[in-house]
């Protein structure tokens, strides 16, 4: 089912799931996420990859992601619906990366808040729309690093102490 210009709702849940609440599925997810992807793609103009195949690979946990999978984490936004790991379909991922930490102010505008350092997603990047302290900068982007449970902990922690 298309949701925005160039997406389907299957590209952003699983298949389980798609086959278990088909158009349903959508209420996984974060109302904004579908149309900051769109955002992104528009602005990069490349085709842009969540689930699907991509390099001989099929993708199928790089949206929401419920307890049905394996990849799932009760910490990981992806479980909140709103974040996607995103492959480009035309060239390297660190391409899109380095678009993107040049581009802050933009990519912030159009809803996302946070990127994964890409050392930890060498073949895709992770972007999502956590909630940000009130006094992160508005035009700067939270980059993450590591995507452990005790790495997550820790920055909470921190957060909390600091
Ligand atoms: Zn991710």
């Amino acid at each position: 089912m298309k949701i925005t210009e160039n997406f389907e709702l299957q590209e952003f849940v699983s298949p389980q799931i798609y086959k278990k609440f088909r158009h349903k599925s959508i209420i996984f997810l974060d109302s904004r996420l579908p149309g900051a992807v769109q955002a992104l793609r528009d602005k990069v103009n490349m085709p842009l990859i969540i689930n699907g195949k991509y390099k001989k690979k099929k993708y199928i946990h790089s949206g929401f992601r419920s307890k049905l999978t394996n990849s799932f984490s009760w910490y990981s936004q992806h479980r909140f619906g709103r974040a996607v790991d995103i492959k480009v379909k035309d060239t390297n991922a660190v391409y899109l990366y380095r678009w993107i930490m040049t581009h802050q102010k933009e990519v912030r505008e159009m809803g996302f808040t946070t990127i994964e350092k890409f050392k930890y997603t060498p073949t895709w990047v992770h972007l999502d729309m956590r909630m940000l302290p009130a006094d992160h900068p508005k035009d700067k982007l939270l980059v993450v690093s590591g995507r452990s449970k005790k790495s997550f902990l820790n920055r909470l922690k921190s957060l909390f102490n600091g």
